[in-house]
């Protein structure tokens, strides 16, 4: 079960991705766009974002360990602007208990 917040704006939290993962930042700003361009959708099976450029859906895990788009690979820490999307969404939207938070939420989370 899930609480729904008030979405917060997602620029104090890139803010403070930026400092954390500065070599993302290029992906943490398409991230942003993506985020309130609404392209995430929470499923019960995992994390629905629409790609940015074409018609694909992308499928991030729950726990943002992986993503099915071909940057996920690449990425520092894996982490695509699909993950840090969905990192953005889940900060900003839903109270889960800590212990189930994945680590680049709580600390978005403990940021705003
Ligand atoms: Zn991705």
């Amino acid at each position: 079960m899930s609480i729904e917040l008030e979405p917060v704006s997602p620029r104090p939290l890139a803010l403070n991705l930026y400092a954390q993962y500065p070599s993302l930042r290029d992906r943490i700003d398409r991230a942003v766009d993506l985020y309130k361009s609404g392209a995430v959708t929470i499923t019960s099976t995992a994390i629905e974002v629409l790609s940015a450029s074409s018609d694909a859906v992308y499928l991030v895990k729950s726990d943002l360990s992986s993503c099915t788009c071909p940057d996920h690979e690449k990425a520092p820490f894996g982490a695509c602007k699909h993950v840090l999307s969905s990192a953005l969404h889940i900060a900003a939207h839903i109270e889960l208990p800590a212990k189930k938070l994945p680590r680049i939420v709580k600390f978005l989370r403990n940021a705003r």
